[in-house]
């Protein structure tokens, strides 16, 4: 691009994220749209946001207006918005010029024929019948399959190049294709379909696209690309360059996949938290910064190795780091009563928002004679180097006293139900507390004033290190759905949490980032989806 613009080959760089809307956009194409939108930002040049709809029987309204939204929400703006299916009659005399010039003819053979004439790695292709057809035929049978003529698979439009090239792409390719079928934005204007390989260089011509950047499995069709563009002369001169696609671990990214989780009830939509879309990763709460710095971290080389998905959590730690709040919340409930805390007495104590950003501020907590805490941070037997309650140890309780566990109560079956603890005045948090030390710090939520939360925790949806993997790719990756990839329990936050809002985010004392569920969180109980948990063992290098 650099050299394109210093040498004049172009004044203005022109890229297009060129989606099919045949699916939700999911965190690999946030790496092509970063890249194709942030290096025409690099040049100060323009972008289109190009749904490329080509194939009338996967598409849908409800996948351009999500890949729109989600554009929008990664922060970017694309110059243009442009749908591959109104070029269909430039393409449609595109392929007119072709045959006119004796470089595209109407082929007989079935599908399944072609493929057997198109021959080996190790084997040339032989001609078709049908390839030596006149070009008054050709252009009488093209018009026919447009006006409807044929049934779907009768005839197809092929390019005529070479049967023996050692580039299978260029043994007379398809072109065109009948498909009886609405289209949802031509209706039924068309019955034949231009074939991707041909569409795509027609259609960033069009558009003046300088760099048509795309992931490296179209390398073998870039031969293809540039015939096209010369034998179709178009007027602009798009080049197509590749880079590495984005894989991460434990995670499936092509469409048909992922829709295959959603059809199948896997997960509860296309934005599940669970789901690598760009809206699940939204609904799970993680942010657009922290999609973009990961994917810029990730480079832009040809390789296509798995990156950690713990990478991603990392950013998302870094960006939260200081922009949410800290508070306490208890996943998993145990009583205790502080004895000799006043029946009635409730007093407010302060804690800060965020230690790391003291502009955050500071807010009131309740605290009285009873209060929860994890259930995990009770023994009545510890282990060695066990430094939160058991009996007879003093603990501190954040931003509150120092409590020391005095008595176990049991129900009839000898399950803990409560903690007796006495709780000591003078180590109130802020006072400078010195006389004595204590090594656990829990933390904890009043009983009273408690608010009611659900939590959502999550684990990789897919078991499989590498579902994605070539090697894998006839595998059935649901058999490595993890069962335990959602667990939902029910436990109680601050009463500062009272009114949340969808998509805030806090961070949990002890536990890790939450994000408030857009969809099934309420005024009369807040839901909280575990973004990420606060430890790692992630390194960027
Ligand atoms: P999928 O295989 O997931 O269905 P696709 O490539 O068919 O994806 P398109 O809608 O055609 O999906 O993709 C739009 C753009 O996003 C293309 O240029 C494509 O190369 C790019 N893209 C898709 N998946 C990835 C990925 N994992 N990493 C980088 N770029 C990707
Ligand atoms: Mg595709």
């Amino acid at each position: 691009m650099k050299e394109d613009i210093e040498t004049g080959k172009h004044n203005k760089i022109v890229t297009r994220f060129p989606p099919e809307p045949n699916g939700y956009l999911h965190i690999g194409h946030a790496k092509s749209i970063v890249i194709n939108f942030g290096l025409a930002d690099d040049f100060n040049g323009l972008t289109n946001l190009r749904f490329d709809d080509t194939n009338p029987l996967k598409e849908d309204q409800e996948y351009v207006d999500s890949i729109k939204e989600d554009v929008k929400w990664l922060g970017y703006d694309w110059d243009e918005l442009r749908f591959a299916s109104d070029y269909f009659e430039e393409m449609y005399s595109k392929a007119v010029l072709l045959i006119k010039k004796g470089k595209a003819y109407v082929d007989d053979l079935s599908a399944e024929q072609i493929r057997e004439y198109r021959g080996t790695l190790t084997e040339p292709g032989k001609d078709s019948p049908s390839r030596n057809r006149s070009i008054e035929e050709n252009l009488d049978l093209f018009e026919r399959m447009r006006n409807g003529e044929f049934g779907n698979g009768e005839k197809v439009l092929r390019a005529k190049i070479d049967m023996a090239s050692p580039n299978i792409n260029l043994r007379d390719p398809v072109i065109y294709r009948i498909a009886h079928a609405i289209h949802h934005n031509t209706g039924d204007t068309w019955c034949i379909y231009p074939m991707y390989a041909f569409a795509h260089p027609l259609e960033d011509a069009i558009e003046g696209v300088t760099h048509s950047l795309c992931t490296v499995e179209f390398e073998d069709q870039r031969p293809f690309y540039e015939w096209v563009i010369a034998e179709c002369e178009t007027e602009s001169k798009p080049r197509q360059i590749e880079f590495g696609r984005l894989n991460i671990t434990n995670t499936v990214m092509s469409k048909r996949k992922l829709k295959q989780l959603v059809d199948e009830k896997f997960v509860d939509g296309w934005d599940d938290p669970r789901m690598p879309t760009i809206s699940g990763l939204r609904r799970r709460g993680f942010t657009p910064e922290a999609i973009r710095e990961f994917v810029n971290a990730t480079g832009v080389s040809k390789g296509s190795g798995f990156v950690d998905s713990a990478m991603l959590d990392h950013f998302v730690r870094e960006d939260l780091k200081l922009k949410a709040p800290r508070t306490m919340g208890i996943l998993r409930p145990l009583k205790v009563v502080i004895t000799n805390y006043p029946e009635d007495k409730v007093e407010m104590l302060d804690a800060e928002n965020n230690p790391e950003n003291e502009e955050m501020g500071t807010r009131q907590i309740p605290f009285s004679r009873e209060i929860y805490i994890e259930q995990e941070d009770f023994m009545e037997d510890p282990p060695k180097k066990y430094f939160r309650l058991f009996p007879g140890n003093e603990v501190r309780l954040k931003h509150a006293y120092f409590i020391k566990c005095e008595d176990v109560i049991k129900d009839e079956n000898g399950n803990v139900i409560e903690i007796h603890c006495t709780y000591d005045p003078k180590t109130k948090s802020g006072t400078g507390f010195t006389d004595r030390k204590v090594k656990g710090t829990l933390h904890w939520v009043d009983a009273k004033h408690a608010i009611p939360a659900e939590f959502r925790l999550y684990e990789p949806l897919i078991l499989d290190e590498e579902a994605d993997s070539e090697e894998n790719s006839s595998k059935n990756f649901l058999e490595n759905v993890n069962p335990n990839s959602l667990q939902i329990i029910q436990g109680f936050v601050e009463p500062n949490l009272k009114d949340v809002k969808p998509q805030d985010k806090f961070q949990f004392f002890r536990h890790g980032y939450f994000n408030v569920d857009p969809k099934y969180s309420t005024s009369e109980k807040p839901v909280f989806n575990l973004i990420v948990s606060l430890k790692s063992s992630f390194k960027l290098t």
